[in-house]
């Protein structure tokens, strides 16, 4: 028998959030952001699911040379751009269309000789400080594009550092509108959290939401049924299903004395006596090893806590409040990590928050030896 772990990909949730997606995106195109391999849950996985989306943007080559293999003829935007020069070659060969968001790209383009063979998304640096041209840079990055021959059309773009906090967006979106006032071109700015907070779904939507929707949305973390706002329950009032449960199972049981110590380092001691289950599930899977104590998860459907340390193969949970349940809890009784298994739900963003992380981080660290299956 293999070990049992298993993670399982729901293309139907994948399929709902992406419908939720477009429904706040109001007039938009929809860009579903696949990168780092679909957020964890595997391109080959993810693509029939969202194959509705208007187009895909990622920023690893070979993950869009995977998407044109798997047939996808539409839009694929690579949201770092160009890392070389040799990359504008593979553009134009899977025609891809690319972020410049630094003078060197724009070098770059300067060198080939393909007319207008290169459609880009320029980038503002509207706060954020990571990617981008600054306001006052950016007009004259523009007019430079324009004037190059293997440039057939600039598109404009720029990313918010706080849509998912109390700060919001408006600085940000004040910015962008005056760096790309009167020029042509289509504008894309909402991630996930602006999309969801800001859009057309919002509970109070902004007067300038067509401005702030604009020709392109480019939701990620919501397709996944992750929430931008760390916040399980932010998820929840947005109606996303999760995409991606982990489920293991009891492989051992333990009796614990009271005063006993469980796990590496003696991190934790039974404060009276108590049954504790191992699961197979650690940090070689990509449960993360940081979780403390008190750590939600599911056990035979029933909520309790992992307790002591995660080791690279096992964690160690208290059965009590299952067995207060009636339910077994024994050798092969079912372990959720994330996501639904029968009745039960866990988001992962409940366990991402204990761990002070988000479920950004767990999803893509779903370890190669875990297999996964497709619901
Ligand atoms: C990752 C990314 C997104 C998607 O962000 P989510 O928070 O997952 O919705 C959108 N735009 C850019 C430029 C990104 O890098």
């Amino acid at each position: 028998m293999p070990r049992p772990i298993q993670a399982t990909i729901h293309p139907q949730a994948l399929r709902h959030n992406l419908a939720r997606a477009r429904s706040a995106a109001g007039q938009a195109r929809v860009w579903a952001v696949v990168k780092a391999n679909a957020y964890g849950h595997g391109i080959q996985r993810a693509f029939p699911a969202l194959r509705e989306a208007d187009g895909f943007a990622l920023l690893d080559l070979a993950e869009a040379e995977a998407l044109r293999a798997l047939g996808w003829g539409g839009p694929i935007l690579l949201l770092e751009g160009c890392f070389g020069l040799d990359d504008l070659a593979t553009c134009e060969r899977l025609n891809l269309w690319h972020v410049v968001h630094d003078p060197a790209q724009i070098h770059w383009l300067s060198l080939r000789r393909k007319a207008r063979a290169h459609r880009v998304f320029l980038k503002l640096n509207s706060g954020m400080n990571r990617l981008g041209f600054s306001p006052q840079q950016y007009r004259s990055a523009w007019q430079h594009l324009q004037r190059l021959p293997a440039v057939g059309g600039v598109s404009h773009m720029t990313h918010f550092a706080t849509a998912d906090g109390p700060q919001g967006i408006d600085d940000a979106l004040d910015r962008f509108a005056a760096s790309v006032d009167g020029l042509p071109g289509e504008r894309s700015l909402c991630n996930s959290a602006a999309l969801l907070r800001y859009g057309s779904d919002a509970p109070s939507p902004r007067a300038d939401a067509s401005t702030l929707l604009g020709d392109w949305v480019r939701p990620g973390i919501a397709l996944y049924g992750g929430s931008p706002t760390g916040l399980a329950a932010d998820a929840q009032a947005w109606r996303l299903q999760p995409g991606m449960t982990l489920l293991t199972r009891i492989i051992g049981v333990q009796n614990v004395e009271a005063g006993a110590a469980v796990g590496y380092g003696a991190g934790f001691r039974a404060e009276r006596a108590m049954r504790v289950g191992v699961a197979a599930v650690g940090y070689a899977d990509g449960y993360p090893r940081h979780a403390p104590s008190g750590t939600p998860i599911v056990v035979d459907g029933i909520r309790t806590r992992i307790v002591g340390r995660v080791s690279m193969d096992m964690v160690t949970v208290d059965l009590e409040p299952v067995r207060a349940a009636g339910r077994a809890a024994e050798v092969g009784s079912p372990v959720l990590c994330w996501g639904r298994h029968m009745q039960a739900e866990l988001a992962i963003d409940e366990v991402a928050q204990a761990c002070g992380t988000i479920g950004y981080e767990l999803m893509c660290a779903l370890a190669p030896r875990v297999p996964v299956q497709v619901d």
